[in-house]
């Protein structure tokens, strides 16, 4: 496993990192005792870096992983959670509820700290709560201890200049804005690197549209791109290939970016995951697939308020 430094934070994150929504539930029905092997093999594997929510199946994805994480030393891992989204429709971003929340994580999770608070899909709240009452509230529980770092989390890449151009944080989490169909989250990376924010990658297989399993119902692509990606994956398979190598190989290319989390509740997937991105990429492959992905190419939804799209 390769390391890089995220940004200012100094801290040295595997470059394949685990997101734990899987753990909620949030793409079909988990076996828990599976969930929470997953996430040790991930660990063994060198994995370092946790990413989870009280969102993910509505706190669930937060006690497993607690569960999970019981008995390993809190020196193996860095762990992120986050506040302000606590259902498909529920955000509070107001800093009673944030405060509150952290400390709701922290017991879920079983630990005393977290290494980055980060504010949740911020597109849904008002951009301007978040930079004068989320953060400086945030600030306030970095100041307890509670969390060493503070970041932001997001789909439009907009919000995140927005933000970033009004107050400091550490680290951005974008998602399916550096994938095989999509590489927009390339255009930030220079401004992110002048701020020494880490930037951290996710969702390299688009939430399913590029697995052979393909999307769950709440997926928010277009048909078109579910079609598309689709045919992409067909291909992909007529040449003896899993598009969710080619997928991952290829979100985690990219030096500038410092890390990328792929989500997976079964340890296998894990598994594969590590051997992959240790493999050469087939260059041909993807000139191909990126061809047939063409018509999409960076092609996106509207996610949250329409004024942060
Ligand atoms: P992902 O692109 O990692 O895709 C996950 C899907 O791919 C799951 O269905 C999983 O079973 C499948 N998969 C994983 N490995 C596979 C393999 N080897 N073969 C076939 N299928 C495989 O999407 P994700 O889980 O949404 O993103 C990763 C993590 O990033 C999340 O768990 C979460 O922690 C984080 N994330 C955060 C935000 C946010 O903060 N707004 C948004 C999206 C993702």
């Amino acid at each position: 496993m390769e390391y890089r430094t995220l940004g200012k934070t100094g801290l040295t994150v595997s470059v394949l990192s685990y997101g734990a929504s899987s753990l909620g539930g949030v793409f079909r029905e988990i076996d828990e005792a599976e969930g929470i092997r997953t996430v040790h093999v991930a660990l063994d594997l060198g994995i370092n870096y946790i990413d989870v929510a009280p969102y993910y199946g509505i706190t669930r994805a937060e006690t497993v992983l607690g569960k999970a994480l019981k008995g390993i030393p809190r020196d193996r891992y860095y762990l992120a959670t986050k506040v302000g989204r606590y259902g498909d429709d529920e955000f509070d971003f107001s800093a009673k509820r944030v405060i509150a929340s952290v400390d709701e994580s922290l017991k879920r999770l079983g630990v005393d700290y977290v290494d980055i608070i980060q504010c949740h899909d911020i597109e849904f709240g008002s951009l301007d709560q978040i930079v004068n009452e989320t953060i400086p509230a945030l600030c306030r529980v970095q100041e307890q201890g509670k969390a060493r770092f503070i970041g932001i989390t997001g789909y439009p890449l907009k919000i995140f200049r927005y933000v970033l151009d009004r107050t400091e944080v550490d680290t951005i989490l974008s998602y399916c804005h550096y994938t095989l169909n999509d590489t927009s989250l390339e255009g930030l990376i220079s401004y992110l690197e002048e701020k020494g924010v880490g930037i951290i990658n996710a969702s390299p297989l688009g939430m399913g549209l590029l697995t052979n399993r393909g999307t769950p119902g709440w997926h928010p692509a277009s048909d078109e791109i579910k079609k598309t990606c689709a045919q992409a994956a067909a291909y992909c398979r007529s040449k003896g290939v899993d598009i969710a190598k080619l997928a991952l190989q290829f979100s985690l290319s990219n030096p500038r970016i410092h890390t990328t989390l792929v989500g997976t509740a079964n340890p296998e997937n894990i598994r594969k995951n590590v051997r992959w991105i240790e493999e050469p990429i087939d260059e041909e492959l993807l000139a191909e697939v990126r061809e047939i992905l063409k018509p999409i190419a960076n092609r996106t939804w509207p996610v949250g308020r329409p004024e942060n799209n």
